[in-house]
């Protein structure tokens, strides 16, 4: 069942659920593309039409950030639950080593796709690590013809919101793949260069803090977040 958060329809799925519905779009014979929106992306999305478009029309709408999760309940349309990108990210690889397959790695800069690469296969060996590409190309159609004749089943396309859902829509049903999943920076968790939140800060949805912690030049970006909740309290307000 769809949810709606200022002009994004999310799917309201648990993790397992999340992770089900993954499972069965790797096991079909036909191209499936997953987004990971945070608040950052619902703002984004308010003023980039395409983008609104490219994210609601996937296989799947996974709430990211607890912004998301924080602002359906206001709206009085609750989430589940936060489901985050690298979480789903790392099911689909567990799914994948169940199964055997190829994965692609795009994104991020030079030299981290291929180290996150080499750490995933070391733990899942049935995995086939069939290409990489770093993040900074500028010819996409060249880039989406070597992901192609490495015939991937499962890609991880992180270059950043909406480079990547926008490359996803527009190139992923030509690459062969069964499953697409824009990550933003997550190759850079899986190569060991960015940390995660401890558990005790994510169980508390303090995932944010952490991150504004150990990076503080995200601060400005980070500042508008609180007003995706401002705008969804004046939304609720307007329907009350
Ligand atoms: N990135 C990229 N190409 C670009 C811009 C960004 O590959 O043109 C990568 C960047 O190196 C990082 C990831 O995209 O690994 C996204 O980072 P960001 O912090 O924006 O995403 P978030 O983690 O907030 O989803």
């Amino acid at each position: 069942m769809k949810k709606e958060v200022l002009g994004i329809a999310f799917d309201d799925l648990t993790r397992e659920e999340a992770a089900q519905a993954g499972a069965a779009f790797l096991a079909e014979d036909k191209f499936h593309y997953v987004v990971t929106p945070n608040p950052e992306f619902i703002l984004a999305a308010e003023k980039d039409g395409d983008f609104r478009r490219v994210l609601n029309g996937a296989d799947l709408v996974l709430p990211d950030g607890i912004g998301v999760v924080y602002s359906a309940k206001i709206l009085g349309t609750p989430l589940k639950s936060r489901v985050p990108g690298v979480e789903f990210a790392a099911d689909m690889l567990d799914c994948l080593n169940e199964r055997g397959g190829r994965l692609y790695l795009l994104g991020a800069k030079p030299g981290v796709a291929e180290e996150a690469g080499r750490r995933i296969v070391e733990q899942r060996p049935n995995i086939t690590l069939c290409g990489t590409q770093d993040g900074y190309f500028k010819d996409e159609e060249a880039v989406l013809l070597k992901v192609a004749a490495a015939q991937p089943d499962l890609l991880f396309v992180c270059l950043g919101a909406p480079k990547q859902e926008k490359w996803m829509a527009r190139w992923g049903r030509h690459t062969g793949a069964r499953l697409a999943i824009g990550l933003g920076g997550a190759l850079d968790v899986f190569a060991g260069r960015v940390e995660r939140a401890p558990e005790s800060w994510q169980r508390l949805g303090l995932e944010w803090a952490y991150r504004l912690k150990s990076e503080p030049r995200r601060a400005v970006r980070m500042a508008r977040l609180p007003l995706v909740l401002v705008k969804a309290a004046g939304q609720r307000f307007k329907k009350a």
